[in-house]
């Protein structure tokens, strides 16, 4: 898909804040643990290469991606340092993943069996790096039972293609209040710890939410991913450990403002129709196709520092607002960020939208345009 060079709409995404939020947390870590950075789903919207980039300046030492074509996409843009994919990639592509030394994640016995006989007919010069992932309560990927656990991890041990490189588990409540559920899933994985022949290079357990406001969770690498684009995990529930920097923001600028009078309608369906003698009515050259969602109308933009209501319906391309007063043309229109002391956040918006802002930022499209500072 082409991206929109030639029009004003731009995400602009500021690197700085991304290697700080990582630093941040690096000066907080044990010295003996790493934090691997989450860029799955191009970076949660803001660039995966970009992001891996600025998360290694701030101290990170690997990388987490969820699909092979992620993990292919940072090695073919240089990134030496390991990358673990979270996701489960069928065993047919096991050539893939040792052409491009990306570490897997293991999560079933049958898939063990299927990449056993695949690299017994095809010998391979490096060892398949895995990860085998424990469902701790999760309810998603990994073994439900120590056994099980256990078993994979032999089977893996005993393999001369393999290598036994890490154990993870994933906390499904650690960016609520109530600690109860996350402390059994803690247990749980404790419980499969003890009961290790040996550890693996890679212990984790520790998304954003848990090394915020659970540091002690067991394990020597944290997978570090919506804190580092400056969001709280928890979205407004828990305040944040320390300041983090929001790393995105959304522009563009009104490509047409003009006075309608009382009657008028604006957009598909006629949702809205001018109440006053007169209005100021703008357009915006950004619409769902570039996920700012139908669901957008009614909440605000920013011009000039005043909140401006998006009216009538959000089409394909555009979007129309209800101006204060005249502007001209081309005026820089703030749809995430600030604008003369007034804020609008992915958290707002995810408000509005019912959703949490890790959506609201992997809904932006790649139609619209990237930009780095
Ligand atoms: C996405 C993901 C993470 C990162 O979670 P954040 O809440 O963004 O920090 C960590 N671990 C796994 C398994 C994930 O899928």
């Amino acid at each position: 898909m082409v991206s929109g060079s030639y029009r004003p709409t731009k995400l602009i995404i500021d690197t700085q804040a991304i290697t700080e939020n990582v630093s941040q947390e690096v000066a907080r870590l044990p010295k003996d643990r790493e934090l691997f950075a989450v860029v799955k789903a191009n970076g949660y919207g803001h660039g995966a290469v970009q992001t891996a980039v600025s998360a290694r300046r701030g101290g990170a030492t690997g990388f987490c991606v969820a699909l092979l074509d992620e993990g292919i996409e940072l090695r073919e843009a240089g990134i030496m340092e390991p990358i673990l994919i979270l996701g489960v990639v069928e065993p047919i592509y096991i050539e893939l993943l040792l052409k491009y030394d990306l570490s897997v994640t293991v999560a079933t016995l049958p898939w063990l069996t299927e990449a056993q006989e695949i690299l017994e007919k095809a010998p391979a010069e490096r060892r398949l790096k895995i990860h085998i992932k424990v469902d701790t309560g999760m309810g998603r990927l990994g073994f439900t039972s120590i056994e099980d656990t256990l078993q994979a991890i032999e089977a893996v041990r005993s393999n001369t293609a393999m290598e036994w490189e890490g154990l993870f588990t994933h906390f499904a409540t650690a960016d609520e209040i109530d600690q109860e559920y996350f402390l059994e899933q803690q247990r749980f994985f404790q419980k499969v710890l003890a009961e290790l022949p040996e550890r693996p290079r890679y212990v984790h357990s520790e998304n954003s939410a848990a090394a915020l406001w659970h540091p002690e969770s067991p394990g020597n690498m944290i997978r570090f991913g919506v804190a580092m684009y400056g969001l709280n995990p928890s979205g407004t529930a828990i305040s944040e450990t320390y300041k983090l920097k929001p790393a995105l923001q959304l522009k563009t600028t009104l490509i047409q403002v003009k006075e309608l009078s009382a009657g008028a309608g604006i957009g598909y369906g006629k949702t809205y129709t001018v109440s006053a003698p007169k209005e100021w009515i703008g357009t915006l050259p950004i619409g769902y196709a570039d996920g700012w969602l139908r669901h957008m109308q009614g909440f605000n933009v920013l011009v000039n520092g005043k909140k401006c209501e998006i009216v009538g319906r959000v089409c394909m391309d555009q979007c129309m607002i209800r101006l204060p007063e005249y502007v001209p043309d081309g005026t820089e229109v703030i749809l995430v960020g600030e604008s003369q002391g007034e804020a609008i956040t992915l958290q707002m918006i995810a408000e509005h939208l019912s959703t949490i802002h890790y959506e609201v930022a992997c809904t932006f499209s790649q139609r619209i345009d990237r930009e780095y500072k």
